[in-house]
């Protein structure tokens, strides 16, 4: 196979947790690997059947991982109308009967994600879509919303008469009929019943439109946290279409009523994807949700929430500590990593014990949990990630103060504020950090995850000299956390630097993310993704 070198480039070799960096001027790849840097790269540029690329000035960097997301949600938002950039009621009435017009064929108009905010109280009233002939169900940012149209409801049976359901609310006019609006999955299930469910077709162009953003952005590695078995066949007709370009590890969703089972179930999906023999797939997770977010108080905390002292509110764990270190100890013994969401302090507790239960039950072995999200930690817990070598997940981009975090989070938790993402201080503490998006909750772009995660300010510099500015990570650090750490939580141990040996696995940038004013990180252009060895740019 033939060799190429990538000469007048800065390479930029490994980062690490405590900021140091390693770099090079030149790289050689062969097949799907990197088999030379430096010198010894620039050497095999007169060797027969090599191909030269001058690599401009451009900047190397290994290729960026995403340590949580969900891409199928992502890319069946990409596939409906856009809604998102939507400012008014109108304005996404609009964009969805422009998109209803144009995909005459489909029974249902599915979209997401919008804004609740621009609405007070985010109360959206089904008769703001009925211009559109179809039934319309919207998805809220926060996947615990939907907004639907009055079709929707006549289909779904939802009228005056509905009972309110067990774990959910059907907002409701005056008057007592349905408003248009469902929270959380006791009412938005009443609507999901009655639509067509998405087939592996739907679910594999889904996961191509993620793939193509992914690679645009130069993300080569993401763990899908949240695969349905449904889903599984996605990613399968997905990759016999040849749809998959960035590497995917499938976490399948244990749940608190149907984990049994699971047990049983998840190595037969484990071993689906193992046999479809993927270069770039794996399925080797179980992903838990130990509780909700603090923005509709679900979040599990260890004292009571601010602003529900009176009612003794510490919102809601979904899993006892007993079934959550239940589960965690048979899918561990499967072989399986552990994936567990955490926000409050109490959830964040929940899942460390249940990965020290994990550890003194099974014993010993290279297990590499996750704990995703982190927000908030009780400061006697935060050395706790160390010691049982879990890896700590965080979404630098909402360590941010922005409406989310000053209207729906603050006034909530009060003093624990200050327990919110504290991500150099898990970083000092020896554990692993990595970063991620959880797109489409929020932006699946790694500059802008790392242009906060450096500044903690917003986008548009607020507070100035950044919230927590202890909490600062550098640059170096940032980036170790996209990459190097990143090949950790992957147990993709050749990947993650750009070492002889390595996989092929990296980005061609117009700038060094490590060097540029961290405001203008969005500006830095990927201008080629490689993955497993092919360049896409
Ligand atoms: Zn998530």
């Amino acid at each position: 196979m033939a060799t190429t070198v990538i000469t007048d480039a800065l390479v930029i070799v490994s980062t690490d947790q405590r900021g140091r960096v390693e770099t090079s001027d030149a790289i050689a790849i062969d097949g799907n690997r990197i088999v030379a840097i430096g010198d010894a790269a620039r050497a095999m540029v007169d060797l027969p059947d090599t191909d030269l690329i001058d690599g401009t000035g451009h900047t190397i960097l290994p290729g960026v991982g995403d340590g949580h997301a969900h891409p199928i949600f992502a890319g069946l938002e990409l596939l409906g109308p856009e809604i998102r950039s939507g400012r008014t009621p109108e304005a996404i009435a609009t964009s969805v009967k422009q998109f209803a017009d144009a995909n005459p064929d489909l029974e249902w108009i599915v979209g997401g994600s919008y804004d609740s905010s621009i609405i007070p109280g985010g109360l959206f009233d089904a008769t703001w879509l009925d211009s559109i002939d179809r039934p319309v169900v919207l998805n809220a940012w926060d996947y615990h919303t939907v907004w639907v149209n009055s079709e929707a409801l006549r289909r779904a049976g939802v009228t005056s008469e509905t009972p309110e359901p067990e774990l959910g609310r059907i907002v409701r006019r005056p008057d007592g009929t349905p408003m248009g609006t469902l929270q959380e999955y006791g009412a938005i299930d009443l609507v999901k019943a009655v639509m067509p469910a998405d087939d592996s077709e739907r679910l594999a162009l889904a996961l191509k439109r993620a793939s193509d953003h992914f690679i645009e952005l130069g993300v080569t590695w993401v763990q899908d946290a949240w695969v349905d078995p449904q889903h599984v066949d996605g990613y399968l007709e997905a990759a016999a279409k040849g749809f998959i370009r960035n590497r995917f590890n499938l976490a399948l969703r244990a749940e608190p009523t149907a984990w049994r089972p699971q047990v049983e179930a998840f190595p037969l999906d484990r071993e689906r994807i193992r046999s479809a023999n993927h270069p770039l797939l794996t399925c080797n997770t179980v992903k838990f949700f130990a509780d909700g977010v603090v923005e509709n108080h679900t979040a599990a905390m260890i004292d009571p929430y601010t602003d529900r002292v009176e009612q003794d509110d510490r919102g809601i764990a979904n899993w006892t500590q007993e079934e959550l270190t239940a589960a965690a100890i048979e899918f561990d013994r499967l072989g399986f990593q552990l994936h567990i969401h955490a926000i409050g302090d109490m959830g964040n507790r929940l899942a460390l014990n249940a990965f020290e239960e994990v550890e003194r039950v099974n014993g010993p072995r290279d297990r590499r949990g996750v704990i995703a999200h982190v927000q908030i930690l009780e400061p006697s817990d935060l050395g706790r990630f160390a010691q049982l070598g879990v890896i700590a997940n965080f979404e630098p981009y909402w360590a941010q103060m922005d409406p989310l975090m000053t209207e729906l989070t603050l006034p909530r938790i009060g003093h624990r504020s200050a327990h919110q993402y504290r991500i150099v201080d898990v970083i000092e503490s020896g554990a692993y950090v990595t970063f991620g998006s959880d797109w489409p909750v929020t932006t699946p772009d790694w500059r802008s995850g790392l242009e906060v995660g450096v500044t903690r300010e917003t986008t548009d510099g607020v507070p100035v000299g950044g919230w927590e500015p202890s909490q600062r990570v550098s640059p170096a650090q940032g980036v170790w956390a996209y990459t190097a750490a990143m090949a950790h939580q992957a147990f993709a141990d050749d990947s993650g630097t750009l070492k002889p040996g390595s996989v092929a696995d990296f980005i061609e940038l117009s700038a060094n993310p490590l060097e540029i004013e961290p405001h203008k990180l969005p500006s830095v252009r990927v201008i080629a993704t490689w993955v497993d060895g092919k360049r896409y740019g």
